[in-house]
């Protein structure tokens, strides 16, 4: 099948972090049985290892050189999300400061046209639900269903506290979480390639005053609908 008709067949959800886009897209895909692909992995893991290699994000030269033979192996298993050069980097690339190392890399066009190109590819094949913050207005523009999934800052910053309170990292406080989740929103929405940003056709959820799972349910519905519509079989 061609790209082009491939390209239709994404579920995209795009969002700031905090904002149960993860849970909501992972559950998701578990539910219409399609492939989930969460591109802030990719990002997180990229800068991961970049950063270990002590690649400086001003350094062009040294960055493309470093881009030109970089391979990840994703999606192997859920315990294997992420793996380079046979490390399994699952867990390692959810610690904090690698939220920072992700979204500073993420500025770079040249991480992003590497990772747009890893992040089609993956799809190629497969009805597929992929999130992040680019997907339905650069990655994928003629997803055939398209969601912006959002939520108040203090919302927000809770639910990442706790989801590092859960790994053992208790060194944060709410006010520290909120200060960075700010930043961070501030350099993803303001950057000059592919910020974040709700494509004009999706859908805006926000999950402040509403579970998780009455979220989850809405898209399954939804997407049900929009596959009839469109001819994608799930
Ligand atoms: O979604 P997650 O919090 O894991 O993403 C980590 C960082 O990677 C984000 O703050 C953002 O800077 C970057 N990112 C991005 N585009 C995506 C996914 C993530 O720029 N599609």
């Amino acid at each position: 099948m061609s790209g082009e008709n491939n390209m239709q067949r994404v579920i995209a959800i795009d969002g700031p972090s905090g904002s149960g886009k993860s849970t909501v897209a992972k559950e998701l895909a578990r539910r219409l049985s399609v492939l989930f692909i969460d591109t802030g992995a990719m990002f997180r893991a990229l800068a991961f290892e970049a950063d270990r290699r002590l690649i400086d994000p001003e350094e062009g030269q040294v960055l493309n050189a470093f881009l030109s033979d970089f391979k990840m192996d994703y999606g192997k298993s859920e315990s294997e999300l992420i793996v380079i050069d046979g490390v399994n980097l699952t867990e390692k690339i959810r610690e904090h400061h690698i939220s920072t190392l992700a979204s500073v890399f993420s500025q770079l066009p040249s991480v992003r046209k590497y990772l747009l190109d890893f992040q089609r590819s993956l799809a190629l094949d497969h009805v597929c639900v992929m999130e992040g913050r680019d997907i339905g207005t650069v990655v994928f523009p003629k997803a055939f269903a398209k969601f912006f999934v959002t939520a108040s800052l203090e919302v927000r910053a809770t639910r990442r506290l706790s989801q590092l309170q859960e790994k053992g990292d208790t060194r944060l406080s709410l006010d520290q979480v909120i200060a960075d989740q700010q930043k961070r929103d501030e350099s993803d929405m303001n950057r000059a390639v592919a910020p974040l940003k709700q494509a004009d056709d999706a859908e805006l959820i926000d999950t402040s005053g509403i579970t998780l799972d009455e979220v989850i349910a809405k898209l399954e519905l939804k997407c049900k609908e929009l596959a009839s519509t469109n001819g994608i079989k799930l």
